[in-house]
């Protein structure tokens, strides 16, 4: 890794504006996944810390949503200038301990710098309502007031972008957070936290704490001080957070797991469909909860598709990401790897075949080959679970009533995405798919400027857009009378 302004690599965690080790000063060893080897080490704390970045969130409170909502807009737009400023820097530090493509992180980069733009801007914009009142000689009014304490929890697969879409509306609307990493990869996140420092953010309103993940977690969700758990990652550790914020009817949002449909009708433009399943099935080497993970395809284009989808594929540089050529990175870790594996061995044994790939790669580590499998069957653990991996199933289909049901056959509902040039068939597929988010004629569609989130199992509540605010928000209603 080079870097220019090295002060952005800490092996501290940020509490109460101050680097500090955990109290035994135990640590945790973070490898680089293309290499496997050791790049650094953060601090591993537990439930003790926690209590003290919570309190110091709390103290910091009255200072922060006291601030008006210009002023804290100020210093958000200044973290945002510093991000991009070190854009280069910060993508090659999430490059080493995350594995992607030095591209998709400069993108990153940016992606997540835009949700600071944004509720910078956003900040001024937090309005009540006036509701005209039944009796004469009163008043309804509505105000929107900062929730408090936020609990943010973020996985290895955006180190960054995740944890500024969590903050800078927390942040921007007047609430404290204290952020909880993944621990695959902190260093993204202790270097947004240089900035911070940088931009203004006064101490303790932003913290950021590795270690164990349980105990932290733990107590961020019992603790009765923090009055909002924000948590993207997977849908069973969002279920075990659930249950602990019941303890103290904490607001919760939650960014779960995906079992993106990605449907092309036999009216598509087939080519722009090939481009839409590449940018949405191996971005991040297929580790992204709104990754396409089954692709069903109208049997009367069926052919064509995979013979171009299949061109396309084969064509995936793999590497170390820090290669300028190279689209496609190692998987995290070996427990990752030893899912798509299994994934595609089941899926073989139940009737499909490997068009592309459908093994590791020869650079060994954490790497796989892109892999297209065609023929999938229902049968496949492929066609309920979620893969995370750079793997695609394929699967024929005859009508658009099949293909709605087969897609719908899920408990997840976040990313969809389908191709068609029908504009009736548009509006029927979108209004039909129960998903959160819905790419017509398209394979990337996240953006800070969308309210990014799911339905059923894959989540609850909003990241992003103007929707994005009202999860730090509490509704406080005024009735004044004898006007
Ligand atoms: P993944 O399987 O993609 O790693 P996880 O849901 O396990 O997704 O991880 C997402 C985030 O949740 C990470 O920051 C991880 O450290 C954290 N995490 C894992 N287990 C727990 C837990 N029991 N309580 C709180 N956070 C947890």
């Amino acid at each position: 890794m080079e870097i220019k302004n090295t002060d952005l690599f800490k092996e501290q965690c940020y509490i109460n504006g101050e680097w500090v080790n955990s109290n035994n000063n135990e640590i945790i060893k973070v490898n680089n996944p293309a290499t496997l080897e050791i790049i650094g080490k953060v601090p591993k704390c537990g439930a003790e810390e926690t209590k003290v970045a919570i309190e110091a969130a709390n103290t910091s409170w009255n200072n922060w949503k006291g601030k008006s909502a210009k002023d804290r807009s100020i210093i958000l737009r200044k973290w945002f200038d510093l991000i991009m400023s070190n854009q280069e820097d910060l993508a090659q530090i999430m490059t080493i301990e995350q594995g992607k493509p030095i591209n998709e992180s400069r993108g990153e980069i940016a992606y997540g710098a835009s949700f600071v733009e944004l509720y910078a801007e956003e900040s001024k914009r937090v309005y009540g309502d006036i509701i005209p009142d039944p009796l004469l000689d009163r008043r309804i009014v509505v105000i929107k007031q900062p929730i408090g304490v936020v609990a943010a929890i973020t996985p290895w697969n955006f180190p960054s972008s995740m944890i500024t879409r969590k903050c800078a509306p927390a942040l921007a609307v007047g609430c404290p957070v204290v952020i909880k990493p993944a621990s695959q990869t902190p260093f993204s996140a202790l270097a947004l936290a240089v900035l911070a420092e940088e931009a203004g953010i006064p101490k303790g309103v932003l913290n950021i704490i590795t270690g164990n993940a349980n105990e932290i977690g733990q107590e961020l969700s019992v603790s009765p001080i923090v009055r909002k758990l924000s948590f993207t990652g997977s849908t069973k550790i969002g279920k075990i957070l659930l249950s602990q914020c019941a303890s103290t009817v904490k607001k919760v949002s939650m960014e779960l797991g995906g079992h993106a449909p990605f449907i092309v009708f036999e009216d598509a433009n087939v080519d722009d469909a090939v481009l839409g399943a590449m940018q949405s099935k191996f971005r991040n080497s297929g580790q992204t909860c709104v990754c396409a993970n089954r692709l069903f395809i109208h049997e009367k284009i069926y052919d064509e598709f995979l013979k171009k989808f299949t061109v396309a594929v084969s064509k995936i540089k793999v590497g170390n990401g820090l290669e300028e050529d190279v689209v496609s990175g190692p998987l995290i870790d070996a427990y990752s790897l030893e899912k798509v594996k299994e994934h595609v061995k089941d899926a073989v044994n139940t009737g499909a075949k490997i068009a592309v790939g459908g093994d590791m790669h020869e650079l060994g580590g954490n790497f796989y080959k892109p892999t297209i499998i065609s023929n999938v069957t229902t049968k496949a653990k492929i066609t309920y679970e979620e893969t995370f991996g750079p793997v695609a199933p394929l699967y024929k289909f005859k009508t658009e009533e099949e293909v709605i049901k087969m897609a719908n056959n899920t408990p997840y509902g976040l990313a969809s995405y389908f191709y068609s040039r029908d504009i009736g068939r548009i509006w029927r597929v979108s209004e039909a798919l129960e998903y959160g988010m819905v790419g017509v004629n398209t394979g990337l569609t996240s953006k800070a400027e969308i309210p990014f989130g799911g339905i059923k199992e894959s989540g609850l509540g909003r990241e992003g857009s103007r929707y994005g605010l009202d999860d730090f928000l509490e509704i406080k209603y005024i009735n004044m009378a004898g006007i």
